[in-house]
């Protein structure tokens, strides 16, 4: 690529090449390890979680150049960036069609228009670094991680008032959550394993923010006319969020999603979209999370010193 390409065209390019993987991911119906990998980017956004999966298969953990930095690493001469992209809000005023500075007031804010323009920027990933040593990813080993998944998630239950019950329920049924006792009833797991996964699978449905929504407006007959996408979204999650802990469910329930999901590029895109916003409800950040976090503040507010910005 030459150094001349605009970044518009760079971004053109890689939406392009989204698009193809996107097309690859539904006609081969490998949702399930889609959710798996994105269960190590899944600080991004869905869409750069997967511009990141597509350029950089392997990478695990990604960060920018002065995030590393501040991190006490250095990315590796030669070695070449993967490209994200970054959301840049913007105002116009729509008597004038200009540009114009941030609203102020209430009544600037009704009347403006917020735009988003994109930037396109890059990370790299921790192999493409030397340097110190990074803190513990805190991912537990694998004979513990459905354990530590079931401890993550009952704590999570616990402390937001979410009764989780056992008792045997009919027709291989492995669980389901009820909304307005806010209950989530489990049938005996087989493993700890099994249970990791259900009760991420129905938390899940407790965070889907379109379930949510339909219950706010007294729809009560929302999953029963959306039940696939509905189930998708929940099995999505369930996977994003075992594989943080290092469980993968792709064995599992691989056919499950893939038939929730069925052929349709644009539909997973917006079901892709709602696993995101539940997984970042759901997932505790990890050492090597909070570090990034923390190196990526402080690199952006060096950043601004250096450009003189002062607001
Ligand atoms: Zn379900």
């Amino acid at each position: 690529m030459s150094a001349r390409t605009s970044a518009e065209e760079r971004r053109t390019e890689m939406l392009a090449r989204l698009d193809r993987e996107l097309q690859r991911l539904v006609d081969s119906g490998e949702y399930a390890r889609w959710f798996t990998t994105m269960s190590r980017f899944h600080r991004y956004s869905p869409t750069n979680a997967m511009w990141i999966a597509t350029q950089a298969p392997d990478a695990t953990r990604v960060a920018s150049y002065r995030t590393w930095q501040q991190l006490g690493r250095q990315v590796r001469k030669g070695e070449t960036g993967i490209m994200v992209s970054h959301p840049k809000p913007y105002w116009v005023d729509p008597g004038t069609g200009q540009r114009v500075a941030p609203p102020r007031t209430e009544g600037d804010r009704a009347r403006l228009q917020r735009k988003v323009a994109f930037r396109v920027g890059h990370v790299f990933d921790v192999a493409q670094t030397d340097g110190d040593p990074l803190p513990e990813l805190g991912q537990p080993a694998p004979d513990d991680a459905p354990h530590a998944l079931v401890d993550h998630l009952e704590g999570w239950c616990a402390e937001q008032g979410v009764t989780v019950m056992t008792e045997p329920l009919p027709g291989g049924l492995s669980g389901y959550y009820r909304r307005h006792d806010d209950r989530i009833v489990l049938a005996a797991a087989t493993s700890p394993g099994d249970r990791a996964a259900t009760l991420a699978h129905e938390l899940a449905h407790r965070h889907d923010p379109e379930l949510i929504r339909a219950h706010d407006r007294g729809d009560t007959s929302y999953y029963a006319h959306h039940r696939p996408d509905c189930e998708a979204v929940a099995e999505g999650a369930a996977h994003v969020i075992s594989g943080r802990y290092g469980l993968d469910l792709t064995g599992h329930s691989a056919g499950y999603i893939a038939g929730w999901v069925g052929g349709d590029v644009d539909r997973f895109k917006q079901l892709h979209q709602r696993v995101g916003e539940v997984t970042r409800v759901l997932l505790p950040p990890d050492q090597l999370d909070l570090a990034l976090a923390a190196a990526a503040s402080r690199a952006a507010n060096q950043a601004t010193v250096r450009r003189g910005v002062r607001r």
